[in-house]
């Protein structure tokens, strides 16, 4: 039987005795203990009375039960839903409904809370911990295995995917076979990953990143994954002289930047470092380079479409940039108009291919607003193509600021208060202004002990901008509010500072 995604990730080396994973602790699992696994976990599902088409919901901790999970849901046609392990029992009873899954997996701590909401929807709620322990590994243990493969074609369903609720509530966004494994395919030809590829594995398993791009294009070229249970610096120095390669989000660079021990001597022989999910400062990027020799890979991609755009392989890696895009996916900007602009223009990120989701779960009034009839998905993103091809992202069509109406692009006068002595960081939103509609304010987060001298950034500013893009005033934070992948949570900055300008 075919089943395109199971049998490219893991089906064709069901008896393959090559490592898929390697444990922090020591210990490794096999593609085939993995395969063991997964037909392990089919047997459950089939005695529970789930069929191809059923959902199943996984808020568990990292665990490699938790990736085999995901494998026997492709392996039986369940249609499998990772959630975000921070997500509170509120916030799962929406999506629970929103899904209505026939099995629930979480973790044993979240029982009491979830059992009810699990029995509304009328979904069957077992528990998975981190040490594998639980009632649901106990009845798996007691399933007799099944080593069946449910047919399915490109076009099915194999996941539903939440958006990270960055500019408001989540969408479950519908992923075919077919979308997984194209990106799987294009991301691994063109970061040439081989079976002799050892990945450190740090990300979260409930997103796109850490499942989709990392053990995806990992599985599909047969390689290894060091198995972090999440990311600390003093598990991925110590996990860096047996690996080749690491995927991360920017926050992983700059905490690894923090260690004098990330250096040459440590991280030199690596093949390659990606980083994604959020934008990586064209800062982090040359730090990098100049601590270790390597230049980080920025790609750019989303719940909805995989990856659309990397930087090149060969070739030079532009920090501050996402790269081109990626062989299958067209990529255009348009502009307010509707119509597609040119080079170095900037306006919305479009983008069709065969990455493109199927739309949203039972939204489809959000799906029709989003997705056009000739297939390009609008982002919501805005960027440009310089004349070279390289797509940069300036930020969120939703933190776009509008201010006496003019436009401000938030990423250039970041790009601005980032360079000025004793800023680490700095976020730039608009808030309600009697005379303008929205005013910019810049959230600025010193370096560690530092006091910066607002007085001489405002005049720098002064020097560089036009009046109105300038911030009317500058807020001084420890820390910026973060999502668990580090996006910065604008939404939050914006109410938070809702009334300053007032
Ligand atoms: P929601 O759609 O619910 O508001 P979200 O867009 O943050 O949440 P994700 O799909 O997890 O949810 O994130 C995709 C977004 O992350 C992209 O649309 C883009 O804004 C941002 N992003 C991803 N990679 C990069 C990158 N390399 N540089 C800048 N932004 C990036
Ligand atoms: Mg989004």
């Amino acid at each position: 039987m075919n089943n395109p995604l199971y049998d490219r990730l893991i089906g064709h080396r069901r008896d393959s005795d090559a490592v898929l994973l390697h444990m922090p602790q020591g210990g490794i699992i096999t593609y085939a203990d993995m395969a063991a696994r997964a037909d392990r976990i089919a047997g459950l599902l089939r005695d529970c009375g789930v069929v191809k088409g059923d959902r199943l919901a996984m808020q568990c901790p990292k665990s490699p039960e938790a990736l085999a999970l995901y494998l026997a849901c492709l392996q039986s046609g369940v249609i499998f839903l990772p959630l975000n392990t921070a997500y509170t029992p509120d916030e799962i009873a929406y999506f629970l409904g929103n899904a209505t899954p026939k099995i629930v997996v979480t973790d044993p701590k979240a029982e009491p809370a979830l059992l009810p909401v699990a029995e509304k929807v009328g979904a069957i709620l077992l528990t998975l911990d981190a040490a594998e322990q639980g009632s649901f590994a106990a009845a798996v243990a007691a399933a007799e295995p099944v080593a069946d493969v449910c047919a399915c074609d490109t076009d099915d369903l194999a996941c539903f995917l939440y958006t990270s609720g960055t500019t408001g509530r989540s969408k479950g966004a519908m992923l075919t076979q077919g979308n997984l494994l194209s990106n799987a395919e294009v991301l691994t030809e063109t970061w040439r990953f081989t079976a002799d590829d050892v990945l450190i594995h740090a990300l979260p398993i409930f997103h796109a990143h850490g499942l989709f791009v990392a053990c995806n294009v990992i599985m599909l070229a047969g390689g290894s994954m060091i198995w972090l249970p999440g990311f600390s610096v003093e598990a991925v120095l110590a996990a860096l002289p047996q690996a080749t390669t690491m995927m991360g989000v920017p926050t992983f660079y700059t905490r690894l930047l923090d260690s004098p021990e990330f250096n040459r001597a440590r991280a030199g022989h690596m093949r390659l470092f990606t980083s994604g999910s959020a934008p990586l400062l064209a800062e982090t990027h040359a730090a990098l380079h100049a601590r270790t020799g390597h230049a980080i890979l920025e790609r750019y991609g989303m719940t909805e479409t995989g990856m659309n755009t990397s930087n090149p392989y060969d070739g030079e890696r532009r920090g501050g940039t996402v790269g081109f895009p990626l062989k299958g996916t067209e990529l255009r900007i348009m502009g307010e108009d509707g119509r597609e602009l040119p080079a170095g223009q900037t306006g919305m990120i479009e983008v069709r291919g065969p990455n493109v989701f199927k739309g949203y779960w039972q939204m489809p009034d959000k799906t029709a607003e989003e997705l056009r009839a000739d297939g390009f998905f609008m982002t919501g993103d805005l960027g440009m193509i310089d004349s070279d091809g390289y797509v940069t992202i300036v930020g969120r069509e939703k933190d776009l600021i509008i201010t006496g109406g003019y436009n401000v692009y938030p990423k250039e006068v970041e790009q601005l208060l980032d360079q000025q002595p004793a800023i680490k960081e700095s976020a730039v939103i608009g808030v309600p202004h009697a005379d303008f509609g929205e005013g910019v304010v810049a959230v600025l987060v010193p370096e560690a002990g530092a006091a910066p001298d607002l007085d001489a950034i405002a005049a720098e500013v002064a020097r560089k901008l036009a009046n109105y893009k300038r911030p009317k005033a500058y807020v001084l934070l420890d820390e910026m509010p973060r999502n668990t992948m580090g996006k910065v949570q604008k939404n939050i900055l914006r109410a938070d500072y809702a009334e300053l300008l007032e």
